[in-house]
């Protein structure tokens, strides 16, 4: 039985692939007017190569393909989130957002004191990468608000896929963050974040579930030092390993069975849902990731894991959240 699962594992993962390739590249054949990239068109073959799940690729063709999965699971996307996770992913950002702002100043919009205060209190400014749908943004505003009584904060996503971004901006249209300054959407990659954020101008940067799609760890997170302000903190939610062996068996196993198979039937899309599951295998191990943090500049935690350590984990380690100050 478990051969047969593993060679019907092994077929649904190469047609998936030929499939996602296909798509792509009539996708960057010119029909579109949007580019899956803000940088397609300007690639050119550098002979580097990565992973796209567990396929190894030409460097230059992993954001295409990325954004063909993006854009076939925009619609579907919150659905399928709290059907693969039986909605713990919320309790995951939750705990996220709720562990990177334990404070903020009071606000000169709700502060009862708010005429006597001399200098009103700068903005405190959020960047969300890969910010989809709006689920950290959101957050984060609520957080602040509802914990704080602050609205003294804004968050700008930015996201590579203009279908995540629609999805969001129709999300938040039924907010009360709608038509403020308080949130803003951008089509952007993390690894070469929009012009117009300068450098030593961000408070705070969020990357959830983002960056491992990315094609370069050390370019995301490079970028992320580069714009946060000194004192500023990075805060990355990612699927992690899980420790205990047999937890981790049966994860995996409801991972490549059951996850593509909800795809389909859900979203209609079993082959990008493959392509998150291997994504999820490929993606470093906790303390690897830290390491990669430390080398962008942050600083972390002690190598471990909880209290006082670099990464939490969640669930046994499904999922992790790595945080760092810039220096
Ligand atoms: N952060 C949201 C959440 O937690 O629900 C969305 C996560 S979704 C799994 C991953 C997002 O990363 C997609 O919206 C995708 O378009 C975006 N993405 C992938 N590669 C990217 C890149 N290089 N730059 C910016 N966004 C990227």
């Amino acid at each position: 039985m478990r051969t047969v699962l593993r060679e019907l594992t092994a077929a649904a993962r190469s047609a998936t692939v030929s499939r996602n390739i296909v798509r792509a590249a009539s996708t960057s054949s010119g029909s579109s007017t949007t580019p899956a990239s803000p940088d397609a068109g300007s690639q050119q073959s550098t002979g580097r190569t990565t992973h796209f799940g567990f396929r190894t690729i030409p460097e230059e063709e992993k954001e295409t393909l990325v954004g063909s999965v993006f854009s076939s699971v925009a619609s579907k996307y919150d659905v399928m989130n709290d059907t693969m996770s039986l909605g713990i992913h919320r309790l995951w950002k939750d705990d996220f957002v709720s562990s990177l702002l334990p404070r903020l100043p009071a606000s000169r919009h709700t502060h009862p004191n708010a005429a006597s205060l001399s200098a009103p209190n700068p903005t405190f400014k959020c960047l969300d990468v890969a910010g989809g749908t709006g689920d950290i943004a959101l957050r984060i505003l609520d957080r602040a608000r509802e914990k704080f009584g602050s609205r003294d904060i804004e968050v700008e996503i930015v996201d590579l896929n203009p279908e995540m971004l629609d999805e969001g901006r129709k999300r938040v249209a039924k907010t009360l963050y709608y038509n403020t300054p308080q949130i803003a959407f951008t089509h952007g990659n993390a690894q070469s974040l929009p012009a117009h954020i300068e450098d030593n101008s961000i408070d705070l940067y969020t990357i959830a579930f983002g960056i491992r799609n990315c094609t370069s760890l050390p370019a995301v997170l490079s970028e992320a030092y580069r714009v946060l302000k000194p004192g500023g903190k990075i805060g990355v939610l990612e699927f992690g390993k899980v420790s205990n062996p047999l937890f981790r068996e049966v994860y995996r196993q409801w991972s490549f069975q059951f996850i593509p198979i909800m795809g389909k039937v859900l979203a209609g899309d079993s082959e990008s849902y493959q392509y998150l599951v291997e994504s999820i295998e490929r993606f470093p191990s906790q303390p690897e990731f830290a390491q990669l943090v430390r080398d962008a500049g942050f600083q972390t935690g002690q190598m471990r894991e909880g209290k006082g350590g670099a990464w939490t984990d969640y669930t046994g380690g499904i999922a992790t959240a790595w945080t760092g100050v810039k220096a």
